[in-house]
């Protein structure tokens, strides 16, 4: 089975559960959790804040600080594609009262300064208050440049917001930053979220974790956390068990994280070529990659029978129909990551060969 629905599959290697197995553990929410401890305050240092706090999901983060920077009422600006609007199931309006306030994307995936700053309300009894800003990188895979993250955080300051980074895959954006200068990828992650009010990171994705998910901000803004993450029912005991793996995927699974870059870019060329060479780009368009998410485009009727093809071959991917302007068109996800080797990306560009001939044949 070659998994690419998701970063998320990934499974602890052997000396990640050997960690795991042997961690010290404490009762986390009385804070006595040494591997917790640990590992908050090494994330917190890695990428420069003074205070960091783990909690079980991405999700949970990322509600843990819209309901720590807004009150009851206060509106947070973000992207209407974004997971904090879109795949958190409302948390922020159900459970934190919050009113979202989504915008357009700009086809490099940001929303654009001109929208955020007209977003901005002014003190009005009409209006909710709009506290926070909202910015998610990587974002459907692709990378928000270090200005842009500036501009942004410069704009929230101007207008004294807080502001959030989403950055569930934040070291993938780094990583594929640091790609383009050769810079460090943890020198690029702290740049990436300098001047921050708070960051999200997950560490179950391509990093590995099998669980787990960190907050990064001031001391008194995860002080506000802790309470919020207790009401939500995400306080933790022996929590260190997670931690260790956590601490381990911080440690030695972020430089790696390149080479699931190469071969998202390696799947991504061969699919473009096979398209070509097959006749059927109007019907199967690969987008560019800039990370670790590739999205192809398919026409409704062709996307059924690949997918289908492809997991009859052992190949997983996701796939959601969505209205294009040419058209109804299926989108499939192809996610790489640490348990995927690059002769396991040689196997499925084969399948989708072979796919894709089978498709010519039915068409004769
Ligand atoms: C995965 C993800 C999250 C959090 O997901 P969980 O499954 O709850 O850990 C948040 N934001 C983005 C952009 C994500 O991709």
């Amino acid at each position: 089975m070659i998994d690419l629905r998701s970063d998320t599959v990934t499974r602890p290697n052997a000396q990640m559960r050997e960690l795991m197995a042997k961690a010290e553990v404490g009762d986390d929410v009385f804070g006595d959790d040494p591997s917790v401890n640990r590992l908050q305050g090494y994330a917190a240092e890695l990428l420069g804040f003074e205070a960091a706090l783990f909690a079980p999901s991405g999700t949970m983060t990322n509600l843990i600080a819209l309901m720590s920077h807004c009150q009851r009422g206060d509106e947070a600006i973000l992207g209407q594609n974004w997971h904090t609007y879109k795949w958190e199931a409302g948390g922020m309006a159900v459970l934190g009262s919050i009113q979202p306030q989504p915008l357009p994307h700009q086809a490099d995936g940001s929303i654009a300064l001109a929208d955020i700053a007209g977003a901005i309300k002014p003190d009005d009894p009409h209006f909710a208050r709009t506290r926070l800003i909202v910015i998610e990188n990587t974002t459907g895979g692709q990378v928000l440049p270090v200005a842009y993250m500036q501009q942004v955080q410069r704009l929230a300051k101007q207008h004294g917001l807080a502001c959030h980074i989403d950055g569930a895959r934040i070291f993938n954006a780094a990583t594929a930053l640091a790609a383009q200068d050769g810079a460090d990828v943890y020198q690029k992650a702290r740049e990436l979220t300098a001047g921050y009010d708070s960051v999200s990171i997950c560490l179950s994705k391509g990093l590995g974790a099998p669980v787990g998910s960190l907050l990064l901000g001031s001391t008194s803004f995860i002080q506000k956390a802790i309470r919020i993450r207790k009401m939500l029912g995400g306080g933790m005991r022996q929590a260190g068990i997670l931690a260790a793996a956590g601490l381990f995927a911080l440690e030695h699974q972020v430089r790696r994280l390149a080479d699931d870059h190469q071969h998202a870019a390696l799947l991504q060329q061969g699919l473009m070529a096979q398209a070509e060479a097959f006749g059927l780009s109007d019907v199967f368009q690969p987008a560019p990659v800039q990370s670790n998410i590739l999205f192809c485009d398919l026409a409704p009727e062709f996307a059924a029978f690949y997918q289908q093809q492809l997991q009859q071959q052992g190949i997983l991917c996701t796939g959601g129909r969505y209205q294009a302007s040419q058209g109804p068109r299926v989108r499939l996800r192809f996610v790489t990551h640490l348990d995927i080797s690059a002769a396991q990306i040689q196997q499925v560009l084969l399948a989708s060969e072979n796919a894709l001939r089978a498709w010519c044949l039915t068409q004769q």
